[in-house]
């Protein structure tokens, strides 16, 4: 088994749509990132939800190299 919290995921920056790349395992333990772009806080207002949505899609990305 391979552990998700170190596997990597992307999310828009909310303010000039910049992809930022997150280790889940900052997801976790930070409150907050910075846009590398921008350079705007973002706020992980529901951290657990946002978590769960990357594990999502991760998982879904898995499934289609599977294909
Ligand atoms: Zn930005």
């Amino acid at each position: 088994m391979f552990d998700l919290g170190k596997e990597w995921t992307s999310f828009e920056c909310p303010k000039c749509k910049y992809e930022i790349d997150i280790q889940l395992i900052d997801l976790n333990d930070n409150e907050q990132t910075y846009c590398n772009n921008c350079k705007v806080k973002i706020q992980f207002d529901d951290k657990n939800a946002s978590v769960e949505t990357s594990i999502k899609k991760i998982n879904n990305a898995l499934r289609n190299l599977g294909k």
